[in-house]
């Protein structure tokens, strides 16, 4: 069995939903479990329309889902009573909302998961259309339940017995819900922005997938995002630790948490181009074999916010950093990068949420410094363990062009060096070291 799973743009109208139908088709000696995301734009909508909802205003944006799925369907010749129910549902919460004048992150997970809900089935309708017998469901339907982390859930353990055992027993193709699942409660939840990618994961990890398929909207990944910098060129082969850190380090391409499952279970992932089936697209593999580059991408993730933390009072105390970090985690905020010295400490997290009480705390003990509108940006390649001399041409790419880096790091694996620049300079930046690197 494989795993394909198509994103947003793959599904994003009609003439795209013909042609994964017919690509679904040619695989399907192979046993396919199909995973979609919703319609491209739909999830953004669905979050507007959530808190317009809160805010008791009109309905223009409810209208504009409505008519965007209603078109597909139109054009597809398929029947608009498949998708009443889920219309119907999403119209009863609107409504709730609107009386409540209210949402927290639980009535978000559940606006947004009836963009992947009314996709599935407008999928697995126009596969039985062209003859390959297919179902949809709902991720929960077959099992996939989560814990309770609205906004960023995470699989339970019996999630991945329970699809193993559900999926085993289908006699047609199940065109399953990306990016969304239920509590054991029965709420619904949402894996995070781009979750879709870590459903098919997961599902592919539980079923033991002799493949995971990503289709996208690109070759596959690319030596850098390919919207910043024109040529950039597809990566034949990547290691799962390579994906991770790019992927980590903003390559939209694939969701960060999409590896951790395949690379359990040794399972390959192949990112593959919707809009080009027959190229060859990336294989991100245990080992990538030698390279025939020492940097292999580079990756860039703005709208960073950095923390300068100071505090001579902590001159040599130990659990300066441990009480700085439990901090953080009180408030459920990731780290991305850390440079330290003896009495200050600076670090990167994605966004300023919350971020007025976590200064308040840290200045019990420190002077703390906020600095908005940063980037991240991320060389990797496993060949950099083995050759000296990338970070110096890395820096002195930029110097010649007078971007200032800052916390400057390296990844413990070694496959890694990461630094900040000032989000003004992050595209060029990225254009610079692809030009260094990749000519
Ligand atoms: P999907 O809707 O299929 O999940 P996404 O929009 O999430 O697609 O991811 C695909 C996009 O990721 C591409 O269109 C590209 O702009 C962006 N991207 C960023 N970095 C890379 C990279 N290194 N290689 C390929 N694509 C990248
Ligand atoms: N539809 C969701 C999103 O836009 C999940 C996904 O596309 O992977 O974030
Ligand atoms: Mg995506």
């Amino acid at each position: 069995m494989i795993i394909m799973k198509f994103g947003g743009t793959s599904v994003g109208n009609s003439d795209r939903i013909k042609n994964v139908a017919s690509i679904v088709k040619s695989y399907i000696k192979k046993n396919p479990v199909v995973v979609v995301s919703a319609v491209t734009k739909i999830t953004d909508n669905l979050i507007k329309l959530a808190k317009e909802s809160a805010e008791d205003k009109r309905d223009e944006t409810f209208d504009l889902i409505k008519k965007t799925h209603y078109k597909i369907i139109e054009q597809l010749e398929l029947d608009k009573s498949l998708i009443e129910n889920d219309l119907q549902e999403l119209s009863n919460l609107v409504n709730k909302t609107k009386s409540n004048k209210n949402i927290d992150e639980e009535i978000l997970d559940y606006f947004q998961s009836f963009g992947e809900r009314i996709s599935s089935k407008i999928v697995a309708e126009q596969l039985n259309k062209i003859g390959v017998k297919a179902k949809a469901y709902n991720s929960w339907e077959l099992g996939f339940l989560t814990d309770a982390e609205f906004g960023s859930a995470e699989p339970l353990a019996i999630a991945y017995t329970n699809l193993k055992n559900n999926i085993k027993k289908l006699n047609h193709i199940p065109v399953i819900t990306g990016f969304i699942g239920k509590t054991e409660a029965g709420d619904i939840t949402t894996l995070g922005r781009g979750g879709s990618d870590y459903t098919a994961a997961i599902i592919g990890a539980a079923i033991g997938a002799e493949e995971i398929q990503i289709w996208t909207d690109v070759d596959g990944i690319m030596t850098t995002d390919p919207r910043i910098v024109k040529n950039a060129k597809t990566i034949e082969k990547v290691s799962f630790e390579e994906a991770s850190e790019l992927a980590y380090f903003g390559a939209r391409v694939l969701h960060p948490k999409t590896i951790l499952p395949a690379m359990d279970k040794n399972i390959p992932v192949k990112v593959l181009n919707s809009f080009n089936p027959k190229g060859k697209g990336t294989t991100i593999v245990n080992k990538a074999g030698k390279a025939d580059r020492t940097v292999k991408a580079i990756a860039c993730k703005k709208n960073i916010t950095v923390v300068h933390i100071d505090s001579t009072r902590m001159l040599g105390a130990y659990g300066f950093l441990a009480r700085i970090f439990d901090i953080f985690d009180d408030y459920k905020k990731s780290i991305d990068v850390v440079t330290t010295s003896e009495v200050s400490v600076s670090l990167t997290i994605d966004n300023g949420e919350n971020l007025n009480y976590i200064v308040n705390e840290l200045k019990e003990f420190a002077d703390v410094e906020v600095a908005n509108d940063k980037a991240v940006i991320c060389v990797v390649g496993e060949g950099m363990k083995y050759t000296p001399g990338i970070g110096g041409a890395t820096f002195t790419a930029l110097g010649k062009k007078k971007i200032n880096v800052e916390m400057i790091s390296q990844g413990a694996s070694k496959i890694n060096v990461t630094f900040v620049v000032d989000g003004k300079d992050a595209d060029k930046a990225v254009k610079t070291l692809h030009q260094e690197f990749f000519g």
